[in-house]
């Protein structure tokens, strides 16, 4: 396993889509780049407006750019660099794309869509060098950071699959791989996302940040002074436990990451959700519960209880129905606040790492979606 700090350099091979990537440059260099062929320096805007706005996924739709222009920049850009490998569809209204990079590489975003909500779901690495037992992402470990496009255009692919005039209404990366191991390239892309200038002009309270817990990232994030939504995955309240179903935390320690998350709260007044994946006779005994409350009684906390969705080839089970209301009413009577994670995806494979793992397996991808247990998204 990779050391906890170490960020996987993203590197985007020229195989695939031709052409720069669009989604990579900014303004100033897209202005560049048209001085450099006489056009003005409004047309950037212009540019930008329509991949962002106006759902353009290629030149040749942005009607109000002259056709020479247009033509210029096909030649030179991209305006994606991924392609849909796989498109999955859910009758409870959740979509999943499974996207190729351009180095072949392949990495998964969900779109949930539930009344006025419009919840995407994206990644940040290509596996995830964490290793969670239980969780399907970090099987193979971890081969690459994304760059800070390949996580934007996940979102603006799922965003351009709602329906005209609905638009992303929360982001949670929750996805494949450890957000905090690639940091920079996911606060840049967060970042344009919540601008307008050009990008979604989403707030950035309604995006979610979920880590395993690397207490030095999350100072680095706090002290980044933005206004994320933090959601730390604890799945066991004693370091023995955490140890065995979060290895990482053999070098971290329970109460480092505690720590860091209070700072998290105080430094930008934002509570902290606690994640705890409920894996039946594992984690979800009354003991467990009991010892969870007491780690967070007296802290202004949220607890999102997340019921095992199964992946093929692991020991893990679903908790039963009784032992998460047994989890809850303990938590409850001590004080602390809780919900459980609502069950979405059911027949796409929408867990992390779960798509992605299924189609690389040998003989040809299931178009039907197959009898796959549920998955479970959290939509804070
Ligand atoms: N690396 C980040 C993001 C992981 S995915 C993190 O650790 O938080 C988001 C959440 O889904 C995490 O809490 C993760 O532990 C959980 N998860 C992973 N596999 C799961 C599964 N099969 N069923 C339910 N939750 C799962």
């Amino acid at each position: 396993m990779p050391g906890l700090d170490h960020e996987h350099q993203a590197s985007a091979s020229s195989q695939g889509a031709p052409g720069r990537r669009l989604l990579e440059a900014t303004t100033a260099d897209l202005r560049t780049w048209l001085a450099e062929r006489g056009h003005p320096a409004y047309r950037a805007r212009q540019v930008f407006h329509w991949v962002f706005y106006r759902r353009a996924e290629s030149f040749e739709l942005m009607s109000d750019l002259p056709l020479v222009l247009r033509r210029q920049l096909e030649a030179d850009w991209a305006v994606f660099s991924t392609r849909i490998a796989y498109h999955g569809k859910s009758p409870d209204g959740t979509d999943k794309l499974l996207l190729e990079c351009r180095d072949g590489r392949r990495i998964e975003c969900v779109l949930m869509v539930e009344d006025q909500r419009h919840t995407v779901c994206i990644s940040t690495q290509v596996g995830c060098g964490m290793g969670c037992v239980f969780c399907a992402s970090g099987l193979k470990g971890v081969e690459r950071n994304l760059t800070a496009d390949e996580i934007l255009e996940q979102v603006l692919r799922l965003r351009n699959l709602l329906a005209p005039g609905d638009s992303v209404t929360h982001i949670v990366v929750m996805g494949m791989g450890e957000s905090l191991a690639n940091l920079d390239n996911l606060i840049s892309a967060l970042d344009r996302l919540c601008s307008t200038a050009p990008g979604l002009g989403l707030s950035q309270r309604r995006v979610t940040i979920s880590t395993v817990g690397l207490p030095e990232k999350i100072r680095k994030l706090a002290a980044l002074n933005r206004q994320y939504h933090l959601a730390v995955s604890l799945h066991a309240p004693t370091e023995e436990l955490r140890n065995e179903l979060v290895p990482v935390n053999e070098k971290i320690g329970l109460s480092a990451v505690l720590e860091a998350a209070d700072f998290y709260f105080q430094t930008t007044g934002r509570q902290v959700t606690y994640e705890y994946v409920l894996l039946h006779g594992v984690n979800d005994r009354l003991q467990d519960a009991q010892a969870l409350a007491r780690r967070l009684q007296g802290r202004k906390a949220h607890v999102n209880l997340i019921p095992y969705n199964p992946v093929a080839g692991l020991p893990f089970e679903r908790p039963r129905a009784e032992a998460i209301r047994r989890f809850v009413m303990v938590l409850r009577d001590r004080g602390v606040s809780v919900t459980v994670r609502k069950t979405k995806g059911r027949a796409i494979d929408a867990a992390c790492g779960q798509l992605r793992r299924r189609l690389d397996e040998p003989g040809p991808p299931p178009l039907v979606p197959g009898p796959v247990s549920p998955m479970t998204l959290d939509v804070p």
